[in-house]
């Protein structure tokens, strides 16, 4: 049977996808491998994903962003899935979730898979559920065969919702909002059904047998994580914890990469308490936080109360952000919640990786400041992590070309614009000079790949031609920006 990552990383082998994130994070070879090999980071690289340009997620490498995508019982085609795929890593996803419970889940998976370059994630559970009829009608058999018909297909990452037992269930008696998690809520609907432990949790090492024969990463669910401030960091979220670390372990034995889901709603001073607690119970298996929310009164704005938090976490060690969009609460994202979503989580992630000093992270700043200083309004534009938005906002007062070389914007006005004011002052010698130097070179920058411009722009040749699909045309098209 051939390796997975982590059995590679152990006997000091570097293979190609381990060379290949290392370029794009500008990091030495060898620290992959290492960070790998201790379960710090996770490459998740089916070996059926052909289509897949290999990415690491990890508290040492720059911070990643997933995106959920996913058809529902009422929107469900082909054409449409596959335009969200496209949008999500238009956008800048890092990764992708399949979060799909509609109609042809196998045809589209497929789909996704062939035309991805970013690794694909999905929750079986989902599959299971619709499958069987009912959270109660599930078996441990059916499980098995989806976890394995979904391995074989070449879903890079599987959330397992395994962390959550029989005994964790009475401590959710107090909460505000109960269980939230999807999952969390079947598999507790279930064992409440059978009297008996979560199926999940009692079929874990066969899991791991097809995890380890497809090389597919685990992403532990959290199924109890709280749905409120009220919830957060209570024994039942923290109970499921000490599971997820004991799984984890259980994952790293059998040669499986493992990454851990976190929560969810969390005020601000207990959002770096989570992460450690999860790097302590978890012997440091990447985090892979949802938001967190840090207050509940803006649906409409999660995106943003969100990225607050995912900002934090990332700074106290998460390693990738699940973003949210403006319709979390309230509805199925469209493709301009997609597009804010993902701007937030951008924003959220780079921020961290300047925080957290990641080498040549703040490279890409300092160039949009030379460029905003020298008021060069193109480069200020390419270099903007949404640069369509930008111009956009810039163009609705001053949409001329010969306000592309102008000494002000309509935000202060001509008379008004420090920065000109400034530069005329220096140029007067009423003030010192600033330093003159070089200016930033993106192109020699140690950055990673994801904290350099474009991010979001995506040509169409970045991803796998469409061809071989319906829809094919809609999405050639809609590449073409
Ligand atoms: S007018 Fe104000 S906002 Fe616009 S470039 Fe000058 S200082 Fe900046």
């Amino acid at each position: 049977m051939a390796q997975t990552q982590l059995q590679a990383a152990r006997e000091g082998t570097v293979t190609p996808e381990m060379e290949r994130v290392a370029e794009r994070e500008n990091r030495d070879p060898e620290l992959v491998r290492e960070q790998i090999a201790d379960g710090q980071a996770v490459i998740p690289a089916n070996r059926h994903h052909d289509a897949l340009d290999p990415m690491i997620i990890g508290r040492e490498f720059a911070t990643k962003v997933n995106a959920n995508i996913g058809n529902s019982e009422t929107t469900s085609d082909l054409e449409t899935e596959l335009e969200k795929l496209h949008t999500a890593v238009h956008y800048g996803a890092d990764t992708v979730m399949d979060l799909g419970t509609g109609s042809d889940l196998d045809e589209i998976r497929e789909a996704h898979i062939a035309h991805s370059p970013v690794p694909l994630g999905t929750v079986p559970l989902y599959e299971a559920v619709k499958r069987a009829g009912s959270p109660e009608a599930i078996t441990k058999d059916l499980l098995l065969e989806i976890i394995e018909k979904q391995a074989e297909q070449g879903v890079d990452y599987m959330t397992i919702h395994a962390g959550i037992l029989a005994e964790h269930l009475p401590l959710t008696d107090g909460r505000k909002t109960g269980i939230v998690s999807r999952g969390g809520s079947i598999m507790a609907s279930w064992m409440e059904a059978h009297g008996e432990q979560n199926p999940l949790y009692q079929v874990f090492p066969e899991i791991c047998e097809i995890f380890a024969e497809h090389d597919v990463t685990f992403s532990l669910g959290d199924s109890l994580r709280p749905g409120c401030l009220a919830d957060a960091c209570d024994e039942a979220q923290y109970a499921e914890l000490d599971t997820l670390g004991e799984l984890t372990q259980v994952g790293w034995d059998h040669g499986v990469q493992v990454m851990v889901e976190g929560p969810g709603h969390v005020p601000m001073h207990k959002v770096a308490e989570n992460v450690e607690r999860q790097q302590e119970v978890c012997d440091g298996a990447p985090f892979y936080v949802l938001g967190p929310l840090v207050t509940d009164v803006a649906p409409g704005y999660d995106h943003i109360t969100s990225a607050i938090g995912a900002a934090m976490a990332a700074q106290a060690g998460a390693a990738m952000l699940c973003y949210v969009t403006p319709k979390e609460h309230l509805g199925l994202p469209e493709e301009d919640d997609v597009r804010a979503g993902l701007a937030a989580y951008r924003i959220a992630a780079h921020a961290a990786d300047v925080g957290t000093e990641r080498p040549g992270a703040r490279d890409w700043d300092d160039a949009l400041s030379e460029a905003r200083y020298a008021f060069d309004w193109h480069e200020q534009f390419d270099l903007a992590l949404d640069p369509d938005r930008a111009q956009s906002f810039h163009d609705q007062t001053l949409p001329g070309d010969n306000y592309k070389q102008a000494r002000f914007c309509s935000m202060c006005g001509a008379e008004f614009c420090s920065m000109r004011i400034d530069q005329d002052a220096r140029a007067d010698g009423k003030m010192k000079s600033l330093e003159e130097d070089e200016g930033t070179d993106l192109q020699t920058s140690p950055a990673a790949e994801v904290n350099r411009p474009p991010v979001g722009t995506h040509a169409a040749g970045d991803l796998p031609p469409m061809a071989d699909h319906e829809g094919s045309d809609a999405l050639e098209e809609a590449s073409d920006d």
